[in-house]
């Protein structure tokens, strides 16, 4: 008997085996037309100023809507596009996209909101890095302020001086940078101190657990403190109750994020939220 079960056994592990590697293939064959046939979208979740309320940002979320397979995450999807090399058509048209799309939001009237893109360590690999964003913001008309870009530690580890120098050069375009996911990697902290960027987004989880335990409160309010005491721009993501918006508050993170403030949403949704400069002119007019 126990033989037999350990025959099914393997049998059941092969077949899942063999069925996640047909979907990876699935994915992987699809993805190499996504770009062309228009199957790729960008949307946008709004960042506010914890203290005013004001929406001053916000983060540009790629999603794939495919006829049959329908939307596929992009956890699904993105580290695949990392591996096969995607991601550099991809990150390239989701950069170019979003300054245009910001640019288009400016020329229309709308207060200017600051557009933060994640960028995968594999474009972090390529010289022209520096090139593509500076034309992006050439040909959108986009002033580089308005535009952020929010890396990872485990990509400011890999090469180190050739990240620095990069971030660098980035950083004295007027492009802002920022730590994303921080706390999930495995850096040190002098290390990460050497990284010119302005500012750092907590991971979802530290905002999750924090209701939870006291210490886990505890590590998110010294997080917190971290970041001010190195005079950075903290923004908390995954935001979902009134009661972590209160927390934030109070131990005085500087931006918030999170589906109890808005969810990501296509553009148009978005610019319903966005404020017309003009209102306040109005009396002007
Ligand atoms: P991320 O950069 O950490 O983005 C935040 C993720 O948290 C997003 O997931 C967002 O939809 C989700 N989120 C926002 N608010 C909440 C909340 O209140 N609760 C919860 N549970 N989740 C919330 P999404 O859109 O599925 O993206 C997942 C990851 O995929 C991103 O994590 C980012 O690493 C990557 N990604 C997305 N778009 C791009 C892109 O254009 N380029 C690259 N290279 N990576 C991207
Ligand atoms: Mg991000
Ligand atoms: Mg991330
Ligand atoms: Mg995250």
């Amino acid at each position: 008997v126990a033989k037999a079960q350990g025959r099914n056994t393997y049998c059941f592990y092969e077949h899942q085996w063999e069925k996640q590697l047909k979907e990876r293939q699935l994915i992987e064959s699809n993805l190499r037309h996504a770009l062309e046939r228009k199957q790729l979208q960008l949307y946008y979740q709004p960042q506010f100023d914890t203290m005013t309320e004001k929406m001053i940002g916000v983060e540009v979320l790629i999603r794939w809507f495919h006829p049959e397979l329908g939307m596929i995450p992009p956890n699904h999807f993105i580290p695949i596009a990392e591996e096969t090399g995607l991601i550099l058509p991809i990150g390239e048209w989701v950069l170019r996209t979003a300054c245009r799309q910001a640019k288009e939001w400016q020329e229309r009237g709308f207060d200017p909101v600051r557009v933060a893109i994640n960028l995968s360590p594999r474009q972090f690999q390529q010289q022209n890095l520096v090139a593509t964003v500076e034309s992006a913001l050439y040909t959108s008309g986009l002033e580089p302020q308005w535009l952020e870009l929010e890396i990872t530690e485990s990509l400011a580890m890999k090469d180190a001086e050739f990240t620095i120098a990069m971030l660098k050069d980035l950083r004295a375009m007027g492009v802002s940078l920022m730590i994303d996911d921080f706390g999930t990697g495995y850096s040190s902290l002098s290390y990460l101190m050497r990284f010119p960027v302005e500012g750092l987004k907590i991971d979802n989880s530290f905002v999750r657990d924090s209701i939870e335990s006291n210490s886990s409160a505890l590590l998110l309010a010294s997080v917190i403190t971290l970041g001010r005491n190195l005079n950075m721009r903290v923004i908390a993501e995954g935001v979902e109750t009134e009661k972590q918006l209160t927390f934030l508050r109070k131990h005085q993170c500087d931006q918030v994020q999170g589906y109890l403030l808005g969810r990501p949403m296509p553009a148009a949704d978005l610019e319903k939220q966005l404020n017309k400069v003009s209102d306040d002119d109005d009396r002007f007019s």
